[in-house]
């Protein structure tokens, strides 16, 4: 009976994320939340925002960033788009636009406050939360400089675990750091291994 009301929870939530247009007016290609979440997800990702590829898609991380964040995880497509394992909720749910200089824009700053609460709240069996980029780690941890946070990854173990955002520009962040390659992400596949039953890539 309980299981029931919090799956209507859940689903209530998700059908009112959907049909969120808080922010419309500053979206340029319109309100299109994007996440995927359940009530057994043991691991979280907090990511920034969609990109186009992702807002056309409608499904999180269909694009380079995806990859490369696979790949870091050592993960396969079947595992991270299985919703009842993993969760994955931008800080910003639907794509911003872009700013003048051509980078990304920042996620909208009214999604957070309005919606990762009772994301978070409705999700009880969340144990590992993947802070990815600037803009989750502020949430969760306060300001500080993404690759400190990344290689100081251990001081937030067991509940959250830092890293860059994917995007094209981590391959060069990656060869400015390789204590990433080397020490963090084995320790990361291991944190995220000790959580499943399953192997995290497809045989
Ligand atoms: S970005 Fe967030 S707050 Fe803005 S319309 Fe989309 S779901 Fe709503």
């Amino acid at each position: 009976m309980a299981s029931a009301l919090h799956r209507d929870t859940l689903d209530r939530l998700i059908a009112e994320a959907r049909a969120c247009r808080a922010c419309a007016e500053f979206l340029p290609l319109g309100p299109r939340p994007v996440f995927q979440v359940s009530r057994t997800a043991k691991l979280l990702i907090t990511s920034q925002a969609p990109g186009t590829r992702v807002h056309e898609s409608g499904m999180p991380f269909t694009d380079a960033s995806g990859d490369r964040l696979r790949a870091w995880l050592g993960m396969s497509k079947t595992l991270f788009y299985d919703a009842s394992r993993i969760a994955i909720l931008p800080m910003g749910m639907c794509y911003p636009g872009r700013l003048p200089n051509g980078g990304d824009a920042p996620p909208r700053p009214e999604c957070a406050p309005l919606w990762r609460r009772r994301f978070l709240e409705a999700m009880p069996a969340v144990r590992l939360t993947l802070l990815v980029g600037k803009y989750a780690q502020a949430w969760a941890l306060g300001p500080a400089a993404v690759t400190d946070r990344v290689h100081d990854f251990r001081r937030y173990l067991p509940r959250y675990f830092p890293l860059p955002h994917p995007s094209w520009r981590s391959t060069l962040w990656e060869r400015r750091n390789p204590w990433f390659a080397a020490e963090v992400l084995p320790a990361l596949r291991a944190e995220i291994a000790a959580l499943f039953d399953a192997p995290l890539a497809d045989p």
